[in-house]
This record gives structure tokens, sequence and C-alpha cells, in this order.
């Protein structure tokens, strides 16, 4: 006999009753939400272009692989973004604020090699009634690629940590004076002085404004064709670079009450055993957790590196690396909640959070 509710349970039940929350969000409202209990269909992520058609419709954030999440998990943490004081087009406070409208509760601003911008962050914060952890996102040469290394929840006053990000910056006028070279060699001219009027820092030039001037003039119709064409690697507008080691940028955090986080892991071009490499001595210079959810990772990238974290032992890391609302695919605050699985990384940093 089959009477009323006898049909299978929707996975998202059969979830709850063991303490795992699905998760998904209303179009019209911002920020994730634990999922309604009877749900089913099929998992996707929901914040690509083009996808959820219906505005307003509930539109589930996970897999194809079923991606939930536990209690301790439900915080909407976005712990890696940029200001003007780096490659963002936003100032610290238009950043705090823009956090606060979509939901966040738990913030930090990682501006590249520079902690210039923390007070002014950590006071919007507090205005807009946000948690805060201070932030900065070093850029690292390890196995001949470009890494970056968030650092979270680090005195912002220590010195060898500000030394060492004063290092890191050193170079980049030159860099950008030779990208400019690579580039009037193809006729693209004033390139340096055009990038300039982009930065807000400048002991911060970066290929960002370089790519902001070739849309402003013209050259390309957005950042990414400017990355693709000209700015990455056997392009005219390719400067190789030396920047901090692995183990000074983990060293520098960590010795500033820190945690030192790999950024957006899947974006590296590793052989498998360059990544193996990169997470173990990550691991043993004293390194502590790795971006899982993050603007640029796939929701397969997302399973992929929640299983690096657990097979690692180390905490798990969510942020939009938001730099513009003219460029940004992911707002911030709008990702899907950490892996139920996974240690969030302000466990590690209870204390730490202002
Ligand atoms: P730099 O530190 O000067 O090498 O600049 C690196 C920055 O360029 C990154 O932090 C990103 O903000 C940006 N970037 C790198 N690759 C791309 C890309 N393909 N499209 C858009 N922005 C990119
Ligand atoms: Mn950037
Ligand atoms: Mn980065
Ligand atoms: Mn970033």
């Amino acid at each position: 006999m089959t009477g009323r509710g006898a049909g299978p349970r929707p996975v998202s039940v059969i979830l709850a009753t063991a303490g795992i929350h699905l998760q998904a969000r209303s179009r019209r409202s911002t920020g994730w939400i634990p999922a309604p209990d009877r749900v089913e269909g099929r998992l996707r992520r929901n914040d690509g272009p083009g996808r959820a058609k219906t505005p307003g419709a509930l539109d589930w954030g996970v897999g194809p692989k079923i991606f939930a999440v536990s209690p301790k998990n439900i915080l909407n943490a976005d712990l890696h973004c940029h200001s003007v004081v780096s490659d963002g087009t936003l100032s610290p406070e238009a950043l705090a604020e823009r956090a606060k409208l979509n939901g966040v509760e738990l913030w930090a601003l990682t501006d590249h090699d520079e902690v210039g911008g923390q007070q002014r962050a950590l006071a919007a914060a507090q205005a807009q009634g946000m948690r805060y952890l201070t932030g900065a996102e070093i850029s690292v040469t390890f196995a001949g690629e470009t890494v970056h290394i968030v650092g979270l929840g680090f005195d912002a006053d220590d010195l060898a940590l500000r030394q060492g990000l004063l290092a890191t910056r050193s170079g980049r006028r030159e860099r950008a004076q030779e990208m400019s070279e690579g580039l009037a060699q193809v006729g693209i001219r004033g390139a340096y002085e055009g990038a300039l009027k982009f930065v807000g820092n400048p002991e911060l030039i970066s290929r960002t404004h370089f790519a902001r001037f070739l849309v402003e003039s013209g050259v390309c119709k957005e950042t990414n064709e400017v990355f693709r064409k000209y700015l990455t690697e056997g392009k005219p507008g390719y400067v190789p670079h030396r920047w901090a080691s692995l183990h000074n940028a983990v060293s520098w955090i960590t010795g500033a009450q820190g945690v030192a986080v790999i950024a957006h892991p899947a974006r590296y071009k590793f052989t498998p055993n360059e990544e193996f490499a990169l997470f173990s001595e990550f691991k043993a210079h004293g390194g502590q957790a790795v971006e899982v959810v993050t603007g640029s990772h796939s929701v397969q990238e997302y399973v992929r590196y929640a299983e690096a974290a657990k097979e690692f032992g180390l905490a798990a890391s969510r942020g939009s690396d938001f730099h513009s609302p003219d460029e940004s695919h992911t707002d911030l605050g709008t990702l899907p909640f950490l892996p139920g699985e996974l240690t969030p990384v302000w466990e590690l940093l209870a204390d730490r959070i202002q």
C-alpha cells in the first residue's frame, strides 16, 4: 500500500536529519540561506551569467554532486577582496557598505602586498556592524609560477610583515615601465602613463591597471580580453617578475599572529607534482588554510579543494575576490557556504576577530 508521503524522500530532508543543510538563495534577496526542507531537482551553481532564468525563484547553489553545509559553516564570511589601495575600484568604505548590503557578517579586505587600507576597513566594518579580520594577499613565486597567499587576522602593525610587504611591492614600477615598452612595440603607446591614471596607490601599479587603460582606450572590450591578448606569459605586455618566497610570505603572516591561506588554488598552472609540492611546503612552513569557495572556482573545484583541505589537514576559507562592480562576476557575500565537513578558517581565528 502506498500512502501519502511514502515516495522517495528529498535529499535535503535525509541530510537535514543528519544535521546537514543544503543551501539555496533567492534571486530577490542577497546572500545564501539554508534551504527549505522540501526541494528536489538537479543541483547546480547559480551565480554564472545567464543562469537563474526565473527572477525570484529559489535556485540551488550546489553541484551535480551534493554540496552540503553544517550549522557551523552557515556564516556569510567574505575573506578576500580588493580596494583602491591595490587593484580594486572601490574605497574600503564603499566595499564595507556593499558587503553589509549583501549580508556579509565577517569581512576581510585583502589588498595585494599592502596593509595600508586596514585601519579604514576595520573602522568601516565596525560602522556597518560587521565583524572584521585583517587581511592581505601576498604575491609569491613558487616553481616558476605566481602564487597568491592570503594572510588573515595578523597584527597589521607587525614590523617584519610590513617590511616584507614593502619589499614585495618594490620593483612594480620598473616592471610596469617594461610592460609599457613591450606594449609600445606592438603599437600601444603611453600605457605606463595611461595605467597610472587608474592607480590609487603609487606603489601598487599592477597588470589590472594596464588592463583598465587598454579597455578605456578601446584596444579591448573587457579586462579578461586584455589579459588573454597582452598581459599573460608570451604576450607583448608580459614581464616576468620575482615575488616573495613561499617561506617568507607564510612566515611574515604567522610571525604577526595571522593565518596563511593558499588563495584560489585552481588558478595555478601546476602539474600534480608541483601542486602537491605547493601544499606540502606551504603546510611545512606553517600555512594552515586553503580557499575552497572562491569567485574563480567552479563547483567541481570546490569539491576538489575540499578534498585537498582534508588530505593536507588544512582549514577552509571563503572569499569572492571582488575587485570591481564593472569587472567582477562574483559579488561580495554571494558565494555558497563552505562544505560542511571542513573546518572554517574563522574557527582558527576566533580571538583575532575584531
Ligand atoms: P599583478 O599582481 O600586477 O601581476 O596583477 C595580478 C592581478 O591581475 C590579479 O590580482 C587579478 O586581479 C588580475 N588578473 C590576473 N589574471 C586575470 C584575468 N585573466 N582577467 C582579469 N584579471 C586578471
Ligand atoms: Mn587583483
Ligand atoms: Mn589572487
Ligand atoms: Mn585577490
